[in-house]
């Protein structure tokens, strides 16, 4: 069989393995055997143990041959819902669900694109500085086995996570921070017929003090968000109890600071003004990062797309992803365009030259850290 069609068929078989987060048992089984077959080291750690998942991360690594920076090559495993039964049809170049679930393009198209670049490297010989492997468990809404991966047993100084909507060639150099913000506002009961006057309205308060915020977009670097708000018993009892959950993110760590502060203020000031208590968490659930463009990961990135004809494109993202939690724990690392489109949807989608296309660009990677100097 050729190279595309090989990538295509492997592709096909991995979305039709149930992955959703928290339940990656079954693919994280069939990656430690594929990349055993590959020649790697490769283990599981004990994130699953951790977080709560039925799987931890897998985890391979090949010995250097070579001169050059070793590497973190990274994707996961897990999918958003509706994700399981995934009936992958391919059509005119394009490869999508069913319509009833998601296709798991997110993160399945990165996934085969490491294996298929480490099937390249082992077929061509092709000397590399030692390549490590991290199959990642529970990134969607939690980043959960990046936060338990031990970077430091990984070894590498630079890494690649391939998961990105862009198409190859995009290299998101900057992501924000997250803060999570939880508040429950405690009013009291009352019955609202015949004695409303002994009663302190926590969804009163809970709106008034949603209605002073700042949300949706504060600038080119900040968002903020309230995103879940649930309360109340009954339409004949003043509400005793309001809860809220929402977040702020920024490029800039000052402005988040800033923005989950104003936010939080809102609420104590509201429930000052109705003699109502608040509890309230926040929660760092992120940091940001920022890569330059000559450090290492973008000068490989940029030189190996130029090397193959693709046009590279450094952006930001307002989204976090496994390389937040890298590059805060030592790992400079790259999150990389592989083109799939309209993720987390029923209507998700990737077209096969795309799949094709980042294994070539992961390949190309892996052959310009060799040459590139520090
Ligand atoms: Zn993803
Ligand atoms: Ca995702």
């Amino acid at each position: 069989m050729d190279n595309d069609g090989r990538i295509l068929d492997e592709f096909l078989e991995l979305v039709q393995v149930d992955s959703v987060s928290g339940k990656e048992r079954r693919i994280a089984d069939l990656l430690l055997k594929k990349l055993t077959d590959l020649g790697l080291s490769v283990w599981e750690d004990d994130a699953g143990q951790k977080s709560g998942s039925n799987a931890g991360n897998v985890i391979g690594n090949l010995p250097g041959t070579g001169q050059g920076p070793s590497l973190l090559l990274c994707a996961h495993m897990d999918t958003v819902q509706p994700g399981c039964g995934v009936k992958p049809v391919v059509a005119d170049g394009v490869v999508r669900s069913s319509g009833d679930t998601i296709l798991g393009a997110d993160d399945k198209a990165g996934i085969v694109a490491i294996l298929e670049s480490l099937r390249l490297v082992r077929e061509n010989n092709t000397e590399h500085g030692g390549l490590a492997v991290a199959f990642t468990i529970w990134e969607e809404s939690g980043l959960f086995g990046a936060k338990n991966l031990d970077c430091q047993a990984i070894g590498a100084k630079v890494g690649f996570v391939l998961d990105s909507d862009g198409d190859p060639g995009t290299i998101v150099t900057q992501a924000p921070s997250h803060d999570h913000i939880g508040v429950t506002v405690r009013g009291r009961a009352a019955h609202a017929g015949i004695k409303p006057e002994d009663g302190i309205n926590a969804i009163q308060v809970a709106a008034y003090a949603i209605a002073q915020m700042q949300l949706g977009r504060i600038d080119e670097e900040t968002t903020s968000n309230i995103g879940i708000i649930s309360g109340g018993n009954a339409v004949n009892i003043v509400p005793d109890s309001v809860t809220l959950e929402g977040e702020a993110r920024s490029l800039n760590t000052e402005k988040r600071l800033r923005q989950t502060s104003q936010m939080c203020l809102a609420i104590e000031e509201a429930a000052k003004k109705y003699g109502a208590e608040a509890d309230i968490v926040t929660e760092l659930l992120y940091p940001d990062y920022h890569l330059a463009a000559d450090s290492l990961p973008v000068r490989i990135a940029v030189e190996a797309a130029r090397n193959l004809g693709l046009e590279s494109r450094l952006v930001k993202t307002g989204g976090g992803s496994d390389a937040n939690i890298f590059n805060s724990k030592g790992i400079a690392a790259a999150v990389l365009g592989i083109g799939m489109k309209k993720v987390h949807t029923t209507e998700e989608y990737i077209t096969t030259d795309n799949l094709v296309e980042n294994a070539r660009y992961l390949f190309e990677i892996i052959k310009v850290a060799q040459k590139i100097t520090a």
